[in-house]
């Protein structure tokens, strides 16, 4: 899995769940991990959390 920014490989964990947030160690920049619908495969989608109100 490559970082989309920088081409860096951003690892992801075995046990990786939808919608997890994992960081490229280059580049700084966020993913969220977004499952495939044909397999088990994941795909890197730029998490937008700079203007996200999470609330609390
Ligand atoms: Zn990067």
């Amino acid at each position: 899995m490559n970082c989309i920014e920088c081409d860096a490989q951003v690892a992801i964990p075995n046990d990786a769940i939808q919608g997890e947030i994992v960081s490229c160690k280059e580049c700084g920049t966020s993913f969220e991990l977004v499952r495939e619908q044909s397999g088990n495969l994941f795909t890197l989608r730029p998490a937008e959390t700079e203007e996200e109100d999470w609330g609390e």
